[in-house]
């Protein structure tokens, strides 16, 4: 962690101001020490450079293991495409121009696909993931210097209200026990007139049956054994690209027809392991932003991506001041 994010860690448990003990350094980096609440006396270890708030990757231990066996495949600086970038665009409506200057919140930041855009492009951002994700997306992440991560739980995370000018979560809620309280927590980081966005699977009514029913028995497998199971994407995937057959296979036993061997295994374990996979709609969706104080939404088609703008009403407590982010015209 750099020294500049301790001013906005606070206390998981009372919010107390956080104070670094024993700080060990690399250069910039704060490598490892302890950060201690003034209030309660809470201890949080800071190691491998990350703060951690959070012991273990409980309900999401499927995706800590899954980013760092696949944590090269999505990232676009790693393997030469752009499918990070268009989904970060698509889902903030953000052209190029507006990353810079911005403080953005990763929620679920996952092995650090979307970070690295965001940080490419100029954005300051800090990466939250409740799993050892977060030490996959530090190896990815290396070299940038206005990148900070965080091991914290989504429902407690340990920022100031209003710590960031833009706060996004792509695939990331519908997997914790209560995506809309998720929301909630990870909304109220945004200050007044910045920007929310996030992505969240959309029921797709019958042709969720089959896989619903097959998660029944995945999601008690360990990953391990997943890892194994889902490499039948990989070499099915002929199969499923036949004609009459394929069809039929889809509507079984579906699997991600992503062309590239890779992404396929990857998305059918992402598909088939996490303990929670809500699937939502649009005028739920778009419930939760209103109850946030975010307006200006701009929803895409399916799946569900929204952004929006959030409008705290006038006398609401504002953060200590930060210049409002430019935004291309
Ligand atoms: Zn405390």
């Amino acid at each position: 962690m750099k020294q500049q994010l301790l001013s906005s860690l606070v206390c998981v448990r009372c919010h107390g101001a956080l104070e670094l003990r024993h700080a060990v350094r690399l250069g910039r980096e704060i490598a490892r020490g302890e950060l201690v609440c003034g209030a309660c006396g809470q201890s949080y270890p800071v190691r491998d450079g990350i703060p951690r708030f959070v012991a273990n990757g409980a309900y999401a231990a499927s995706f800590g293991r899954e980013w760092h066996w696949f944590r090269r495949v999505q990232i676009d600086a790693r393997n030469g495409a752009d499918d990070s970038e268009r989904q970060l665009a698509a889902t903030t409506g953000y052209g190029d121009a507006d990353y810079a200057g911005r403080r953005m919140l990763d929620a679920g930041v996952g092995a650090g696909r979307f970070a690295e855009v965001a940080a490419r492009k100029g954005a300051e951002v800090v990466g939250i993931d409740l799993t050892e994700a977060v030490d996959a997306a530090a190896q990815n992440l290396r070299g940038y210097e206005r990148v900070d991560l965080v091991q914290a739980d989504i429902f407690a995370l340990p920022f100031r209200p209003e710590s960031f000018d833009t706060v996004y979560s792509i695939g990331v809620l519908h997997h914790t026990p209560d995506p809309a309280r998720a929301f909630r927590c990870v909304a109220e980081l945004c200050r007044s007139g910045g920007d929310v966005a996030i992505y969240v699977y959309a029921r797709n009514g019958i042709a969720d049956k089959a896989p619903d029913l097959i998660r029944k028995v995945t999601t008690k497998l360990p990953p391990q054994v997943m890892l194994a199971v889902a490499s039948y994407a990989v070499f099915a995937y002929p199969l499923y690209r036949a004609p009459l057959l394929g069809k039929a296979l889809r509507l079984v036993a579906p699997i991600s027809e992503e062309p590239r061997w890779r992404w396929r295994w990857l998305d059918t374990f992402d598909w088939y392991t996490p303990t929670y996979q809500w699937k939502h709609t649009y005028p739920e969706v778009l419930g939760w932003f209103r109850a946030a104080g975010v307006g200006d939404l701009v929803a895409d088609a399916q799946p569900i991506r929204i952004h929006g703008r959030r409008q705290l009403p006038a006398g609401a407590p504002t953060p200590a001041a930060r210049a409002p982010a430019r935004r291309a015209a």
